[in-house]
């Protein structure tokens, strides 16, 4: 049994003051706790703020990015030995934007990944095709290509203590999520990638779907065998449809 896992990207939005408050409203919600987990992904900043604002509840906190080395001379980069000092338990690496918008190839994803993992962080794995490759029948070749990236050689078990999120990228910000049977046939592949290399990984890692999740398609996402959750952008700002997504998983 995965226990399903919840995880708003707040990207790049939050003030101090509205800040604490979401926070707030997330880790003191009537939430089936034993059944769910939860963390939140502030932009850098924020983290302080958020993770004292839910430190005594269940919900986890983490960042959105991370550089591959661990310190050094590159202006403006946060390590991971940093997140971790401020008690991130995760960290989203190759989110779409990143790898659209600042141009992350799927080597410095994988670099990443491992610097995540070195960190004692668990990495989110964002993985998904665009439109014009599902429309070219590529999606899962794609999105093949994206894991494997991280899986190498397969010589080790790097997804153990991982997270993979399958986010379409079409269906990221545009209110228009994935079918179930979309999603989980992505889902489905991802999983027996792992699985052909590691069982027992491949079966206990949790896959979230992303891409226009909210309260009202929550449920028949997380109701497919291989969906084990969400992260969540544009509805993770707002706590009504944030506890709505969490008590429907
Ligand atoms: P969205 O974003 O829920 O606003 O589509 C998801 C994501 O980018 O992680």
């Amino acid at each position: 049994m995965r226990q399903p896992l919840v995880v708003g990207n707040w990207k790049m939005n939050g003030r101090l003051g509205e800040a604490e408050e979401l926070a707030r409203a997330i880790a003191g919600a009537e939430v089936d706790w034993e059944h769910v987990s939860s963390g939140i992904c502030p932009p850098f900043p924020l983290i302080d703020r958020v993770a004292s604002a839910v430190q005594d509840s269940p919900v986890g906190w983490g960042a959105q990015n991370l550089h591959q080395e661990d310190s050094g001379a590159f202006t403006g980069e946060v390590a991971g030995p940093l997140l971790k000092d401020l008690g991130c338990t995760y960290v989203i690496v190759g989110h779409s934007e990143r790898r659209d918008l600042f141009g992350e190839s799927n080597e410095l994803v994988a670099e990443k990944f491992f610097a995540a993992k070195r960190n004692g962080l668990i990495p989110i794995l964002c993985v998904g095709e665009t439109e014009a490759e599902r429309d070219a029948g590529k999606a899962g070749e794609v999105v093949r290509e994206q894991v494997q990236a991280v899986l190498g050689d397969g010589k080790e078990d790097v997804f153990r203590d991982a997270v993979i999120a399958y986010e379409p990228v079409w269906a990221i910000g545009t209110g228009r999520t994935a079918t179930p049977e979309q999603a989980q046939e992505m889902h489905a592949l991802i999983r027996g990638l792992i699985k052909e290399a590691y069982p027992i990984t491949g079966q206990s890692l949790k896959i979230l779907y992303g891409g226009s999740m909210k309260a009202a398609s929550a449920p028949e996402l997380m109701a497919q065998e291989d969906i084990d959750g969400g992260l969540i952008g544009g509805a993770s700002l707002k706590a009504d449809e944030f506890i709505g997504i969490l008590r429907a998983a």
